[in-house]
């Protein structure tokens, strides 16, 4: 099936769910004025549907935008690819959402035109209540191949394996040159599905640890806050590094984190497989060997 036929899949569901009235609305992605770049809209009306897209473009979550739609009557729809899916356990697991209030839309994903995309491991929805299509595995949708997703450098913690494969000095001057460039926007906190804290401890007028300033040392205590407060629930999307306007590489904290995670565990570790599991760092045992336990 083409990406022109799935995206008329799509609008034809859309629509129909819209005119049922089974949902008070559909998210999903809208082109902008810029080739190659789409954003997340909301479409209200069964004819507004012919604005949804589906391309190598489609790139943003939905999940987190649907975090204000709680709040209104009805149910809302979502188009949900696998990224999406797992953000959407995550903020199940996290009390954010409400399942009952949810329609999912699955789309087995083909590939993305985004490095961040490569390595995917799940590229068909693991919660939906209906699925469009099936996933074609043979499928490559720009520039992203399951062959070279375990190749050196290119394999599930990309980012984080080029920083370690620097000495620890090189390391050091490689994060402190990250966040001397960081403006502090916070687009990474807002784009993140997993930042879902209404009122963030970088907005409150005294935070005690961080000032308002904009400078190196400041930004340094964002970056690694950020890193280990998302943590152990980072579902890998990469879209805190696709939203910073600076170009960061700061998806190589996170994956730091879970990299390290799993080796300390001796075990997998993903996070928003489903929305039952406890976090991995938030767990613990009356046995564990520390000795503060
Ligand atoms: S999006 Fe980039 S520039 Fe903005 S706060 Fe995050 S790391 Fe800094
Ligand atoms: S990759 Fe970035 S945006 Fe995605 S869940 Fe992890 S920290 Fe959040």
């Amino acid at each position: 099936m083409t990406n022109g036929q799935k995206q008329q899949l799509i609008r034809d569901r859309a629509a129909a769910l819209l005119a049922d009235g089974a949902v008070s609305c559909i998210v999903g992605w809208r082109q902008t004025r810029f080739a190659g770049k789409t954003a997340v809209c909301f479409v209200r009306a069964p004819e507004d549907a012919t604005l949804l897209v589906w391309n190598e473009y489609t790139i943003p979550l939905t999940a987190k935008y649907l975090a204000d739609e709680r709040w209104t009557g009805g149910k809302a729809g979502i188009l949900a690819r696998g990224c999406d899916s797992k953000a959407i356990n995550r903020l199940l697991r996290d009390n954010q959402l409400e399942r009952e209030k949810l329609y999912i839309v699955g789309l087995p994903c083909e590939g993305k035109a985004d490095e961040r995309c490569r390595p995917c491991r799940q590229k068909t929805p693991l919660v939906y209540d209906e699925l469009l299509w099936e996933e074609d595995s043979a499928a490559d949708g720009g520039g992203t191949s399951a062959a070279d997703a375990d190749a050196p450098g290119r394999g599930r913690f990309f980012r984080a394996d080029e920083v370690s494969a620097l000495g620890i000095d090189a390391r050091y001057d490689y994060w402190e040159d990250v966040y001397a460039r960081c403006i502090r926007c916070y687009a990474c906190r807002n784009a993140c599905p997993v930042c879902s804290c209404r009122e963030c401890y970088v907005d409150m007028h005294r935070a005690g640890f961080q000032s308002k300033r904009q400078n190196a040392a400041d930004n340094r205590v964002f970056g690694v806050t950020r890193a280990f407060h998302v943590g152990d629930r980072c579902i890998e999307c990469g879209e805190c590094e696709r939203v910073c306007p600076m170009g960061l590489p700061i998806l190589g904290q996170t994956q730091k984190v879970i990299q390290t995670a799993e080796a300390l565990a001796g075990a997998p570790y993903e996070a928003g497989l489903n929305a039952e599991d406890e976090n991995f760092l938030g767990k613990f045992d009356l046995d564990d060997k520390d000795a503060f336990m």
